[in-house]
């Protein structure tokens, strides 16, 4: 064999292509990685230390007859396994991540070194409180900005996630339900289609019952709907409505929803899972709103995803204040202590919600973001948040359908109408990766025809934008030429097409030992 065959693969794709061009430029460099029961070998390991003398085992009966069965690795190979596994994933550090609804935004470093400091990173939830004094004050800082950025006058800090704050806040109108003696009667909740899924999860986990009301045209509450929800209203409990909503729409008439719901004799659970949007610009208290989770891992960059956990602290209305979980913090001149138990001033709290107080560390990383803000950058954040993704729909408008006229807040939305016969948003989605992108938020909302949902945040530069714009309207472009080998993306990803459905179905959770017969036979 000569030269000519050496680093030369022909037709290496799918459906015949021998070669593909990338718009960004990127191209797969990636290395395989078997998991590391397969690479790993239980004799082998990473350390080399000198055999113990003169060590009896005490173990006596109890020591283990066979090996663990754990991987072994050289630190050279641990390293190589992690850093490749590593290279698998798409991250906010390594390119915009356009989830729509998910607020994928850049993690300040600085938050990550507060979050390191000794006084908070090595205490614990048991010490005494006397010891955490700075802990607790820090928690009772962020509340107050929780507080005064919102316009609401209390806020429970212990929910972990945005679920977990919609939870917090549909038990404290529960609670507060109970309060009135109406929690057997008053059951209904409404809940606008294009919410997303945590609501009616969190309404029906709580006992409620769901009666969704349509979107108009305009993708917003039909407000012809909604009010013949509210013929009968001894039986409402409340409404929960996402604001600016899933749609990347602001809820034109939330001040009248809020005004018919109160009428009607419930409250007003608001979705803050979009804040970033109006963080700083729209205080929801003055809307009406009597509870709403924020997520601190969407807009105040703390880091989600693979990056760590959520944190959901859920403000409260004076209507359900009384009815916040324990614990939470109280300062009374003589320094910051929790208050654990729900009796005397807690006598109402409908209970608690975790075993401690919430998420330190993302407490840390949220107010060092806000202090590092202050009130002027926050409200920058919102502005650009918005211009950004409006920059996006003005690019890609000619090129894809936008789902709605006119402009839109935090996130562009699109319906897949452009797209030729037999090409769907999955396929655009998938010809995305091939680019080194991840895909936006697809088929969500599910108001929206194929919808594609994308929020590029605040922290994306113009160039960057530019960059993703480019490279989706040439898919785009495709798309609507009805390109067939749109089908068979991703070419370049280790993985090709997967059959989602039996993914999803039937996932193949655990590895399991080769026979050592086929082991021998080898
Ligand atoms: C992210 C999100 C949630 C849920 O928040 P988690 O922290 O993922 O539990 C709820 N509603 C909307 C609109 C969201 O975008």
């Amino acid at each position: 064999m000569g030269m000519q065959s050496i680093g030369r693969p022909t037709a290496p794709f799918a459906g015949g292509i021998s070669d593909v061009e990338t718009v960004s430029g990127s191209k797969g460099l990636m290395q395989r990685e078997d998991l590391i029961f397969e690479v790993g070998d239980p004799d082998k390991t990473g350390v080399d230390l000198p055999a113990a003398k003169g060590t009896k085992n005490r173990l006596g009966g109890v020591t283990r007859k066979r090996g663990s069965g754990l991987p072994g690795l050289s630190e050279p190979e641990a390293v190589r396994h992690y850093m490749r596994l590593s290279q698998k994933n798409y991250a906010i550090d390594l390119g915009l991540f356009p989830l729509g609804s998910c607020t994928m935004k850049h993690n300040p470093r600085l938050n990550e070194k507060a979050a390191r400091m000794p006084g908070f990173a090595d205490i614990h939830p048991l010490q005494p409180q006397r010891t955490v004094q700075g802990a607790l004050e820090l928690i009772d800082e962020l509340a107050t900005w929780l507080k005064t950025l919102t316009g609401m006058p209390a806020v429970a800090m212990s929910p972990k996630a945005g679920a977990h704050g919609e939870l917090c806040g549909m038990l404290a109108i529960r609670q507060a339900l109970i309060a009135r003696g109406e929690a057997e009667t008053r059951k209904r909740v409404l809940v606008p289609a294009s919410a997303h899924g945590t609501n009616p999860a969190t309404a029906i986990q709580c006992g409620f019952i769901v009666d969704e009301i349509k979107a108009n045209e305009r993708g917003r509450v039909d407000m012809a709907d909604l009010k013949s929800k509210l013929e009968t209203t001894d039986d409402i409990a409340g409404i929960m409505l996402t604001n600016p909503n899933t749609c990347g729409l602001f809820e034109t008439d939330i001040k009248e929803i809020a005004d018919l719901i109160h009428a009607a004799g419930g409250y007003f659970y608001c979705d803050g899972a979009n804040f970033n949007a109006i963080v700083g610009r729209v205080r929801p208290g003055d809307l009406g709103v009597d509870a709403m989770h924020i997520n601190l891992h969407k807009t105040f960059s703390t880091p989600h995803g693979g990056g760590g956990p959520g944190s959901g602290p859920t403000v409260l209305s004076d209507a359900l204040a009384p009815y916040a979980p324990v614990p939470y913090v109280v300062n009374e001149g003589d320094g910051f202590h929790l208050v654990e138990e729900a009796e005397g001033e807690a006598a109402e709290a409908f209970g608690r919600m975790v075993a401690f107080h919430g998420q330190m560390g993302m407490f840390v990383r949220a107010l060092t973001y806000m202090l590092s803000h202050g009130a002027d950058g926050l409200q920058q954040v919102a502005e650009d948040a918005v211009l950004n993704a409006n920059y996006i729909q003005a690019r890609l408008k000619s090129v894809m359908t936008p789902a709605f006229d006119g402009y839109f807040m935090h996130e562009a939305l699109f319906s897949d109408a452009f797209t030729a016969d037999g090409i769907e948003t999955i396929d655009i989605a998938k010809a995305m990766l091939d680019e080194g992108y991840h895909p936006m938020t697809m088929y969500f909302p599910l108001v929206v025809h194929g919808a594609m949902l994308i929020e590029p945040t605040e922290t994306e530069s113009k160039q960057e934008l530019d960059r993703f714009c480019d490279m989706l309207s040439v898919i785009a472009e495709r798309a609507a030429q009805g390109d067939e080998t749109l089908k068979g993306a991703p070419y370049l990803a280790p993985m090709k097409r997967l059959d989602e459905t039996q993914a999803a179905r039937k996932p193949v959770l655990k590895w399991v030992p080769p026979e050592p017969a086929a082991v021998a036979a080898e």
